[in-house]
């Protein structure tokens, strides 16, 4: 990821265990996972970037068939009730929820593991991806802020294209408030679900400027009361940005979770707290960024590729 040298990486509690911050001695020593590394990836970050696969939901999405009762659906004749329903139009934020459900074939009943099986998998993941960091290219908490808002249903790649535009024409939360919204829409085009969006980081800009001077705010509670923010997004802004620990449930993280037998919830707030009773703290954040890039590089939505998983042999879910 390219960010500037403004933003650092807090300093770890010397006195915890963390299972992140072991795993860079341990990868160091190991030569099984950093062989099988170096095979499978690529070298700079930038060659990372754009080797990066779609994710599973985006490959789902484009592999997607109408099944039958689609089908049934579309040929039936609307009935009044049908009819008024469907001229009612869907809400910006319902567009965006309604396309972030999975489509992927449903997944088999979760095992749970204990702890010691769930570190030691996370253990074997960190050494897996030494260099795990968020893919979305910033340089100020309020880019990033700006920067994860618009990577709902799209890839960090895409993301990534646009706002160097963006981020040139409007740097910072007062000059995107006051900015024309049709520029902007033009702008982020490429990300998909555009009004939308626009709207968003718009009015989080203004909510920035109204409520805490232009700058980003530290705390998850500031942070959701930002339109356009959930606790994924400020979970985001407060790991990488502040060093602040939080888990960022997105779509790898609940799918992981779920496989790997860390949790049987689905809701992305119980899954957060299941998670937090698993692992040191310290570890939430690069932990969280360690999962997303497994499930964008291997443990995929539809055809996990077991075989090469460096955990199969722990995972409850292996289909190896
Ligand atoms: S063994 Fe398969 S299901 Fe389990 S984490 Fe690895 S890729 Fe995913």
């Amino acid at each position: 990821m390219k960010k500037t040298s403004e933003i650092k990486k807090p300093a770890q509690n010397p006195k915890t265990k963390p299972v992140a911050a072991t795993k860079s001695k341990s990868v160091a020593k190991s030569t099984t996972a950093a062989k099988s590394k170096s095979a499978a990836k690529p070298v700079t970050a930038n060659k990372s970037k754009s080797a990066a696969k779609p994710t599973g939901t985006t490959k789902s999405k484009s592999a997607a068939k109408p099944t039958a009762t689609t089908n049934s659906k579309s040929t039936a004749k609307p009935t009044t009730a049908t009819k008024s329903k469907s001229a009612v139009k869907p809400t910006t934020a319902t567009k965006l929820k309604a396309a972030a459900k999975p489509k992927g074939a449903a997944e088999p009943p979760v095992k749970l593991v204990s702890t010691d099986v769930a570190q030691k998998e996370m253990k074997l993941l960190c050494q897996e991806y030494p260099e795990a960091e968020c893919e979305l290219d910033y340089s100020s908490a309020f880019q990033l802020l700006t920067a994860v808002i618009m990577s709902a249903q799209t890839t960090d790649v895409t993301v990534n294209k646009v706002t160097p535009t963006l981020f040139e024409r409007f740097p910072d939360a007062k000059a995107l408030a006051e900015a024309d919204l049709d520029e902007v829409k033009e702008i982020i085009k490429p990300t998909g679900f555009f009004n939308a969006k626009a709207n968003n980081i718009q009015k989080c800009a203004q909510a920035l400027v109204a409520n805490f001077g232009g700058e980003v705010p530290k705390t998850i509670e500031e942070l959701t009361t930002l339109p356009g923010v959930g606790r994924k997004t400020a979970n985001v802004v407060l790991g990488v940005v502040f060093g602040v620990p939080g888990w960022t449930v997105d779509t790898h993280v609940q799918r992981l979770s779920a496989r790997l037998g860390f949790t049987k919830n689905t809701e992305p707030e119980k899954i957060e707290v299941d998670l937090q009773k698993l692992f040191p703290e310290q570890d939430w954040s690069q932990l969280s960024i360690t999962l997303i890039w497994h499930g964008r590089r291997m443990c995929f939505a539809r055809k996990p590729d077991c075989p090469r998983c460096p955990v199969q042999d722990l995972c409850p879910s292996a289909m190896v």
